[in-house]
């Protein structure tokens, strides 16, 4: 059984999310929160905020020099985005699957990319790649108070995590 425990936690079990400005101003967030929950995942942390262009680049820091970097550091700076903590078993790999592929075109149907994204760089959602950078991207946008485990989620087994 502790071994059990282990390994799952192992494989993490929270992720971090962004609803992008465009699927924002479409009016989706209840849309993208409602596929999120109906998946099993619980939402641990929520807020609506907005992106300086200056955080927006420090967010996105790893794709610094890509062709794409200041598009999307103006893009996602360029209105209220929401952010979310997310909870579920393999929480980055379970929610990478149901986001789809970075390119709407490519994303399975039933994604939440396929069914929302204007585009590539217009793709409705962010999903953390890593479990490191899951916990980096949650340490962005939240503070310890501002994160939210009713007891029978068990969060504590792998608070040791942050
Ligand atoms: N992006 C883009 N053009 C590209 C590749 C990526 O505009 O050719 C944007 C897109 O919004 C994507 C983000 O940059 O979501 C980060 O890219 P990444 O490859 O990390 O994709 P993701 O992990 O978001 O699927």
């Amino acid at each position: 059984f502790l071994f059990a425990t282990k390994f799952v936690n192992m494989a993490g079990n929270t992720t971090l999310t962004m609803i992008k400005p465009g699927a924002v101003r479409r009016n989706l967030i209840g849309p993208i929160l409602g596929m999120i929950t109906e998946h099993g995942f619980k939402v641990e942390a929520l807020k609506l905020t907005k992106l300086s262009a200056r955080q927006a680049a420090k967010f996105y820091e790893v794709h610094r020099g890509k062709p794409f970097y200041d598009g999307l550091v103006n893009y996602m700076s360029s209105g209220p985005i929401v952010a979310a903590i997310i909870r579920k078993d393999n929480a980055v790999a379970e929610f990478r699957e149901l986001i789809g592929n970075t390119d709407p075109e490519k994303a399975s149907e039933g994604t939440i990319r396929k069914l929302f994204a204007e585009s590539l760089s217009h793709n409705a959602v962010h999903g953390s790649d890593s479990d490191e950078n899951a916990a980096k991207e949650a340490a962005f946008f939240f503070s310890e108070t501002e994160r939210f485990c009713p007891e029978e989620w068990h969060c504590d087994e792998d608070m040791e995590a942050y």
